[in-house]
């Protein structure tokens, strides 16, 4: 939006590819950058077994130890990975032969140069080289959408460093499976896809451990974020959480938040987060086919009781409009949509006839007192059209957006609450 360009931030730190992530039954931070240093007074890495330990971060970094060395699944983002690094070499200072990446998001990957040795073996699923390159193709858009979505500072824009040019760490890609046993230890590597294309899970059949990456969090999946991405499909979750509980876990390892542990806990918690999705997802397509369109199905659905999973990182009308809209893409069937004309474009005629942005602002501002604040927004940004640097609209849009900041309960709704209440202060 014009009225909030990035170049009214100072220079951000690596911001850029903080992807998708939420501490697992935990509360909800504060601030959204409070994410980012989920971990931050660790002392001690977690003991999940006599083997396997982790060190909380956004996201989090494991270690399975075994006689001839270790593996370690996921890496952290690259600021929290020398921490985790330090945390997880206190348990045990063997050798990395290997390293698994859940997937391709800058979260979990951050570390890989931290802890890869001559001869360490980085393994992803072969879909990896691509979400990485598409990663860096957009990393300019990327970088601006994650520091608003985190409350971090907006960097500077980038170079581009063409559509191929994500640096590609792996040296084992695999399809669907891949096997490998380190000190007697047999790890199967499973092509499990929902938050990423490129997504995996590790199973160790000896101690039925189970990591899941992204796949599973105490959240409602963010199955569209904000930040903005390619789809993540609804079904893909589906299928890969059946996967995941036909191997039978006693523990469950997610990449944000703590271990699940015991096999009852684990059926409950992954079968009704499997049909939260599949309940949202068939709803979606039930309203698609009988002629509903985007808005209505968004205000529309919601979930049983028995089906509630929390909704701190991603939000059920988020994922019912990544799921239309990923079905469908973005035309609405309505004609003036597929000319470059905005649909802003009328709003100063509408503004001029309505009396001027004065008048606009006057009945925006009843909208905030009517605690109708998504409305107060839109009449916001209709006045803004006319005038962007009207004061009186300026005012009521900061009254709506601290209102809408006040009542959320979502780390990423607060975080893109928090950028739009900034960038109006510091025009
Ligand atoms: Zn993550």
């Amino acid at each position: 939006m014009k009225r909030m360009p990035p170049t009214c931030f100072r220079l951000g730190i690596a911001a850029a590819l903080l992807a998708s992530a939420v501490p697992a039954q935990e509360p909800p931070p504060e601030s959204p950058d409070a994410q980012s240093r989920a971990g931050a007074n660790q002392t001690k890495a977690i003991r999940v077994n006599e083997a396997i330990f982790e060190a909380t971060g956004f996201g989090n970094a494991m270690m399975v130890a075994t006689s001839e060395g270790n593996v370690i699944i996921d890496t952290s983002i690259a600021g929290q990975a020398a921490r985790c690094w330090k945390l997880l070499q206190a348990e045990n200072g063997g050798p990395v032969k290997y390293i698994i990446l859940t997937h391709g998001h800058g979260d979990h990957t951050g570390g890989v140069e931290l802890w890869k040795q001559a001869g360490t073996q980085v393994i992803a699923q072969r879909n990896h080289v691509e979400f990485m390159n598409y990663q860096a193709r957009l990393n300019g858009f990327f970088a601006r959408r994650n520091a608003a979505q985190f409350g971090m500072s907006i960097p500077e824009p980038r170079a581009w460093p063409g559509n191929y040019g994500a640096k590609i760490e792996p040296t084992i890609l695999f399809d669907d499976r891949y096997e490998f046993t380190l000190g007697g230890v047999k790890f199967q590597v499973y092509h499990t896809p929902g938050e990423t294309p490129d997504h995996l899970t590790v199973w160790i059949p000896k101690y039925r451990a189970a990591f899941v990456g992204d796949n599973f969090y105490g959240s409602f999946p963010n199955m569209y974020t904000l930040r903005g991405t390619e789809p993540r499909w609804a079904l893909d979750y589906v299928h890969s959480l059946d996967k995941v509980l036909a191997l039978k876990p006693e523990i469950v390892i997610p990449s944000h938040g703590r271990p699940i542990h015991g096999a009852v806990a684990i059926v409950t918690q992954l079968t009704r987060y499997r049909d939260a999705i599949q309940y949202v997802h068939d709803a979606v397509v039930k309203g698609m086919n009988s002629g509903k369109d985007v808005f209505t199905l968004m205000r529309e659905i919601k979930l049983p009781a028995n089906l509630e999973v929390g909704e701190s990182y991603g939000r059920l009308t988020w994922s019912i409009r990544g799921i239309y809209e990923g079905y469908a893409g973005w035309f609405d069937g309505n004609p003036a949509t597929m000319y470059e004309t905005s649909p802003s474009s009328a709003f100063p005629e509408l503004v001029k006839l309505a009396g001027g942005p004065d008048r606009v602002a006057q009945s925006a501002m009843e909208r905030v007192k009517a605690g109708q604040f998504a409305e107060a927004l839109r009449l916001t940004d209709a006045a803004l059209a006319a005038d962007p640097r009207h004061t009186r609209t300026l005012q009521v849009r900061i009254e709506a957006l601290k209102a809408l900041r006040e009542r959320s309960n979502n780390s990423n709704e607060r975080g893109w609450l928090d950028y739009a209440i900034q960038a109006i202060h510091k025009e």
